[in-house]
């Protein structure tokens, strides 16, 4: 097979500057690919690089495609780096566009009679998690959020003052709707004996989990987190410690007892990751990567077939599928790079809605 190649490369200033123990983050650079195949079929795949997760640079990334040129064979694609996982990632989602095109358009009656049973049995939408600012500034989009209709917050610590963020845990608990949970992200930038005073204090609150509290590069940190997840009720999730295929697999191996946090969009092979997580029943909270509407879809996609494989296998669970991490929205300041409009709940629809093609024709 032979596929059409072109490739455009974007730098989107965010609405508003990202604040993480990481620094500020003011633009996102990246590239969308496109592949046609022989039969015309058109698919686009999105490289959301993130250097400082691990990621390569929009910078490596294309200098690939532009050695790729305007053509080339389907094999080509297998000799992309593993540590080039986000432009293998957009390839496989423009493949695997151009194949579900195909099959709709051979068998376009049985393809819509399956979809629409999916739906019916495993639940036509998933929860949003609402994405608080980090600091003082998160009290006070609580009561709005919640007017809406949201139940789960995420609030980024690590950020400002370590006892004036622990004192505000209390008020943010307060401030929470009946049934409300709280996500903490530290985005790795405690200590032990900073992850352990926030922890205790975690305990007797609706706090659903603190993602990554050590830093991946602090020393002894797999026994650290470890120990964390053990001692203390409130879960652990791992984030920034999953940056590619072999981080999932280690702690899979280690029997991680907390959740992993999979941001879709930086896997080179992710179908085969979420394989691996459903063998060992994983739990599984998924994230954006703050990309656009094209890496949004694909992501969403992954964990729309996620809930309905969870839903399938749930015998004895009464849990609900754990929120998406994806109320991010609106993130651009120009709106045709959106994903979907932020709501406390998405159905799979308004990720189908989403148009590949509004994206590829702004950067054009
Ligand atoms: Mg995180």
């Amino acid at each position: 097979m032979r596929y059409l190649f072109q490739y455009r490369r974007y730098r989107l200033p965010f609405r508003a500057a990202v604040r993480t123990a990481h620094g500020v983050w003011t633009e996102r650079e990246g590239l969308i690919v496109r592949l046609e195949a022989e039969s015309g079929a058109t698919g686009y795949g999105e490289a959301a690089v993130i250097p400082w997760f691990g990621t390569e640079t929009a910078d490596a990334a294309e200098s690939v495609c532009r050695e790729l040129g305007g053509g080339f064979e389907e094999q080509r694609l297998a000799a992309i780096a593993a540590k080039l996982p986000c432009l293998r990632n957009a390839f496989a989602a423009a493949r695997a566009e151009i194949e579900s095109r195909a099959a709709l358009g051979t068998d376009a009656a049985s393809s819509n009679a399956n979809s629409e049973e999916v739906g019916k049995e495993n639940g036509p939408y998933l929860g949003i998690t609402a994405l608080l600012p980090a600091g003082r500034a998160a009290l006070a989009e609580i009561a709005p959020k919640a007017e809406g209709g949201f139940r789960s917050f995420k609030w980024k610590v690590g950020v400002g003052e370590f006892a004036d963020e622990l004192a505000l845990l209390d008020d943010l608990c307060a401030a929470l709707p009946q049934g409300g949970k709280l996500r903490l992200d530290a985005n790795g930038a405690w200590d032990r004996r900073r992850a352990e005073r926030w922890l205790e204090r975690c305990a007797e609150r609706p706090v659903e989990f603190v993602e990554q509290p050590i830093a991946t590069d602090a020393r002894g940190a797999q026994d650290v987190l470890l120990g964390l997840a053990n001692d203390y009720p409130t879960a652990i999730a791992l984030d920034e410690s999953l940056v590619d295929e072999t981080d999932v697999e280690r702690w899979l191996g280690l029997g991680w007892p907390g959740i992993f946090v999979i941001k879709p969009a930086l896997f080179g092979d992710v179908a085969s990751v979420m394989a691996r997580l459903a063998a060992a029943h994983a739990e599984v909270v998924f994230s954006s990567a703050l990309e656009t509407a094209i890496g949004a879809r694909r992501a969403l996609e992954v964990a729309f077939a996620w809930g309905s494989r969870n839903e399938i296998n749930r015998v004895s669970s009464q849990q609900p599928a754990r929120s998406l991490g994806f109320g991010v929205w609106p993130l651009f300041t120009d709106a045709r790079f959106e994903g979907p409009a932020l709501a406390p709940f998405l159905r799979k629809q308004d990720v189908e809605r989403l148009r590949p093609e509004v994206v590829w024709n702004a950067l054009g």
